[in-house]
């Protein structure tokens, strides 16, 4: 860990502690982050003069001498944009410390849009969803879809678009604003660290099971990419070698095998339009959507425990569209498949995402700014 990463992970903590208690003096930080004293009292100085953290006075009853100082998020005056998308849609929203959504503006893209055509109605919506009020914005930070490379803003690959290597960040560059890029599975991870079903967990693994299958590995409370960016795209993991080809190039991988798109096509001889109608099929005890799902669930069983062996925690925090719109029914299933992988390895155990989906990711993005954000630099307006 290099200076620069010892002075995010001290802010990490500092922030994190701050928005738990809702605000706390300086002191009080020192005490709960085990941090030394002057390195609370630089970084909170650092927050405050970029307007992240705001203080005020407060005189307990009866006591004597100078009152304390206590130390909050300042929602009013850091504001981050994140730019989103969906399926169809380019989104941007303006976000508040805590993740909550101000604004959002969405813009309909064509049925395969290039990279250009996405950069673009992104940059587009960004200009239009922070108008009159980038003096109170922090910083942007992009929801890469797909594998990108936060370092170099640059994306590596989008298997759903069929894009290749592009860069993000430059056309972002005209609003003078620090701006990050950042996975998205990654950035849910994130988000259920600081509110959700990992609050207490400082190690863990992340499976989001949707449209696509996406992951995040958080060790000692950050993310892991390793130096190919790719780690824990567990989405693209080898589950069946006899399975169909997958958007990424590979075969067989636990996406082609296992996410909405794979369950709903296996199921196309029973009229099943989408996830929802899927489940109610197997629900009323049919026999094509039984036997679908129970082979969706071991291989992303057996995904999960290959992950727990390869990389160490043994707590996996699992959500998306296929587990909230079976009512944790999906994560049921994981978790009896999984019984029967378990070996010498103390109990894997599975959590259900808290967040909402739609609110998750965007969060994820705020924090991801609030932590990333060059501090010692003076605040542009
Ligand atoms: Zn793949």
């Amino acid at each position: 860990m290099d200076l620069r990463d010892l002075g995010r992970s001290n802010r990490r903590q500092i922030l994190r502690c701050i928005l738990k208690s809702g605000g706390l003096s300086r002191s009080d930080i020192a005490r709960e982050t085990g941090l030394a004293h002057s390195t609370v009292t630089e970084i909170t100085y650092q927050l405050v003069q970029r307007g992240i953290l705001s203080t005020r006075e407060i005189r307990r009853s009866g006591a004597r001498g100078r009152p304390s100082i206590v130390l909050s998020l300042n929602p009013r005056e850091s504001l981050v944009v994140v730019a989103d998308y969906s399926d169809l849609a380019a989104m941007a929203h303006l976000a508040d410390p805590a993740g909550e959504i101000l604004e959002t503006r969405s813009l309909a893209l064509p049925r395969s849009p290039t990279l250009k055509q996405y950069v673009a109605a992104e940059a587009r919506l960004v200009a239009s969803v922070a108008r009159g009020r980038w003096d109170k914005v922090q910083g942007v930070t992009i929801v890469g879809p797909g594998v990108v490379d936060p370092q170099s803003g640059r994306l590596l690959q989008n298997s759903h678009f069929g894009w290749g290597p592009g860069s993000f960040v430059k056309p972002f560059s005209r609003f003078g604003k620090q701006t990050f890029l950042q996975n998205g599975s990654r950035l849910r991870a994130m988000a259920e660290n600081w509110y959700g079903a990992a609050q207490d967990l400082e190690n863990f693994l992340f499976f989001h099971l949707g449209q696509g299958i996406g992951g995040a590995i958080v060790l000692d409370g950050l993310l892991v990419a390793g130096p190919s960016h790719g780690a824990g795209e567990f989405g693209h993991v080898m589950a069946d070698p006899k399975g169909p080809s997958c958007s990424c190039g590979g075969k067989g991988c636990l996406e082609a095998v296992a996410s909405i798109p794979a369950i709903v096509r296996q199921l196309a001889a029973e009229e099943c339009p989408d996830f929802a109608a899927a489940w109610n099929l197997y629900e009323a005890g049919n026999r094509s959507a039984r036997a679908v799902f129970r082979k969706a669930c071991l291989l992303i069983a057996r995904s999960i425990f290959n992950a727990v062996v390869s990389v160490g925690p043994t707590t996996v925090v699992v959500g998306g569209e296929m587990v909230e719109a079976s009512n944790g029914g999906i994560l049921a299933l994981v978790d009896e498949s999984l019984r029967e992988h378990r070996s010498f390895f103390e109990k894997i155990s599975l959590r259900r995402c808290r967040l909402p989906e739609n609110r998750s990711q965007v969060a994820g993005a705020v924090l991801h700014a609030l932590q990333e954000l060059d501090i010692e630099r003076p605040r542009t307006p």
